[in-house]
């Protein structure tokens, strides 16, 4: 094969290749400006719902629940005893002892939504947690409102 040919063969389907790519469908998605179709099982970032750590659901749909402190007492603290990831710690709030999820050390692993006998801790959908401030993947427990605050 002469110089010319050999360098005709290895051109031809690189060539190809690069023009077949115009055709097919990409490969990337067009996010943020579209955002992904999340599977239903998807583990975002949990959320803790302050004024359900002290009572038990007890099935539904008739969410009977049952105020269960003088039984477990107010500090379970299920949620971190069970974190592999270390990422909860227990902090006082008004008195009393809730936990705070460390998001920069979550792994997402649901294992406090498995765990918590009161249904506290919710899975959610959220997944833009990015940032350059570590301290705003803190998320402190905030009494006031149903959803773990910032
Ligand atoms: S999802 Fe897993 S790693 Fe994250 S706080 Fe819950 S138990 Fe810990
Ligand atoms: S396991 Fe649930 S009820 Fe127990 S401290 Fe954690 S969030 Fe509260």
């Amino acid at each position: 094969m002469t110089e010319k040919k050999q360098k005709k063969s290895r051109i031809s389907p690189m060539f190809r290749r690069t023009v077949s790519h115009f055709f097919t469908k990409p490969a990337t998605t067009k996010y943020p400006f579209v955002k992904p179709k999340l599977p239903d099982d998807f583990r975002g970032e949990t959320q803790y719902k302050v004024k359900s750590c002290n009572v038990i659901e007890l099935g539904s749909p008739d969410l009977l629940t049952l105020d269960v402190r003088s039984i477990v007492g107010v500090n379970c603290s299920v949620c971190v005893r069970d974190c592999p990831a270390n990422a909860i710690e227990i902090v006082e709030v008004d008195g009393k002892r809730r936990p705070q999820f460390n998001f920069d050390r979550c792994v997402f692993c649901y294992q406090c939504v498995e765990s918590c006998p009161r249904k506290a801790i919710k899975s959610s959908e959220l997944y833009e947690l990015a940032t350059t401030d570590k301290k705003s993947l803190i998320k402190k427990p905030n009494p006031n409102e149903t959803e773990t605050a910032k």
